[in-house]
């Protein structure tokens, strides 16, 4: 039997690392299998429900380059499914119309919560044929009373609840709108969805979805309910929590999908000792066997780790392109300078994400008058005229540009001007960067070029002019 698996968003807030998580293991496992994968987007709470949320949702799911062979199915557009079914449930007597008003089940709540017994809908209207056609109706499921429902969790192993715990679910609202956990069972059900893999906050949903599979005799697939991920203040990930990051944060902070994707496969499943995973290895080696049953946290040091090694890892013209949109959203244009795959390779050596990348590799491409104060105060100082003005000489002077020609300017002007390497070098970067951090300096002005190096070193002798007026 062919495996498909689905990852099922409710789009209702940001798609956050555990939705990411949730839907990677869902799709590697079908990978795995050589199944099908299916995203279903779950928009049947129309008031928290946005078109927002699901466009974020598709972007996070291109971003992280987790495909999906059928869909997105949108179960709005399937009520009437839905509603066939119930109707169906209503003739075979598996379902029931419940009249009880509003202030009926509140006095039920009220007497649950003074003879402390859980707050549950007493059958009312299942025991009372009570049929009355010019009231509004919402219908129920008719749930076992007697025994209970077991099921082998993937993850957590067997797994019990009793019968007597669960109510007549509200399948259909008085507005004839299908409720949540029915439309998840008909789409689970007309999907022939094998294993579904979800967070474990949906462990209580199983057993009164498995009661209406039941009902409806369709086969009851296997469950794994994942742990969730805890952020760094040790709360649940949740959609509903402001502290919880869109994944697309990540894109935007210089994360590589790659490093992302690895970080969460790891987050709570492993293989061996192996923490580095390619995502051809992850589909060969992934099973639900080895996902841990507690709760992991967020640690974006690991994460940053992660990404390092992919930026070091990957090839050239693949970063470029992940790099070029970061230079797309600092606003520079990279035309007139050096090609990014020759500087590549020396932005990875010492930055940790491709934001970080674009911010260092402006330097290469654009003239800038924005200096970072501390650093002018500290560098661009009276005693940095002469070695400045030497180097200039000198630099004007390279017939041949080399990043040995350029390396010996600055050896030479220490040399002569009796300075260390330091009082040379650093104003010398405050003058190529506007800030006192940057690559190899030789490397810098060696990309920079000549022309625009003695701009920017003219420029510097002018602020240390005024400022020695000021
Ligand atoms: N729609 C649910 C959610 O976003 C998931 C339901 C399921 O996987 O069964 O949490």
């Amino acid at each position: 039997m062919k495996i498909k698996t689905r990852f099922a968003p409710s789009p209702t807030g940001y798609f956050h690392l555990g939705s990411a998580r949730t839907a990677l293991y869902a799709w590697l496992f079908a990978r795995h299998n050589q199944g099908e994968f299916i995203l279903r987007i779950e928009d049947t709470d129309l008031e928290r429900s946005t078109d927002e949320a699901i466009k974020n949702i598709i972007d996070c799911m291109h971003w992280l380059n987790i495909d999906w062979d059928q869909g997105p199915y949108y179960q709005t557009k399937r009520f009437e499914r839905y509603n066939y079914v119930i109707n169906k449930m209503l003739e075979q007597g598996s379902a029931y119309k419940c009249y009880c008003s509003k202030e009926r089940l509140e006095n039920l709540r009220k007497t649950n919560i003074t003879s402390n017994t859980k707050p549950r809908y007493d059958g009312f209207c299942r025991y009372n044929n009570y049929y009355n056609n010019n009231k509004p109706y919402v219908v129920r499921f008719l749930n076992p009373i007697e025994g209970s429902v077991i099921f082998y969790d993937k993850i957590r192993g067997f797994i019990e609840f009793n019968n007597k715990e669960l109510d007549d679910l509200i399948i259909r609202r008085t507005d004839g709108s299908p409720t949540y956990n029915f439309c998840v069972v008909i789409d689970d059900w007309d999907m022939e969805i094998t294993h579904i893999i979800r967070g474990e906050d949906h462990i209580n949903n199983t057993p009164r979805q498995i009661n209406i599979l039941k009902a409806l005799g369709a086969p009851v697939p296997h469950y794994a309910h994942v742990p969730m991920i805890l952020n760094n203040t040790g709360k649940k990930m949740s959609k509903r929590h402001s502290d919880t990051v869109n994944v697309m944060q990540y894109r935007d902070d210089g994360y590589l999908p790659e490093a992302l994707l690895n970080y969460l496969v790891r987050m709570g499943w492993s293989y061996g000792d192996q923490e580095i995973f390619s995502t051809d290895e992850m589909k060969k080696l992934f099973t639900l066997d080895n996902i841990s049953k507690s709760a992991s946290i967020f640690n974006l040091e690991k994460l940053q780790w992660l990404n390092q090694f992919y930026l070091k890892k990957m090839p050239v013209e693949y970063l470029a392109r992940h790099l070029t949109w970061h230079i797309n959203q600092f606003g520079y244009d990279t035309h007139s300078g050096p090609n990014l795959f020759e500087i590549i390779p020396l932005l990875t050596r010492r930055c940790k994400t491709l934001k970080d990348m674009a911010a260092h590799a402006r330097y290469f491409y654009e003239d800038f008058t924005n200096f970072n104060n501390d650093a002018v105060k500290k560098y661009l100082c009276l005693v940095a005229r002469k070695p400045l003005e030497l180097i200039r000489t000198k630099i004007a002077a390279i017939t041949d540009w080399t990043f040995t020609n350029i390396d010996n300017v600055i050896q030479k002007t220490a040399e002569e001007l009796k300075l260390t390497m330091d009082k040379v070098g650093m104003p010398l970067r405050v003058a190529m960067t506007g800030t006192d951090q940057s690559l190899s300096i030789n490397i810098l002005i060696y990309y920079i070029g000549q022309r625009k190096s003695l701009k920017r070193i003219d420029l510097a002798l002018a602020i240390i002019t005024t400022n020695a007026f000021n």
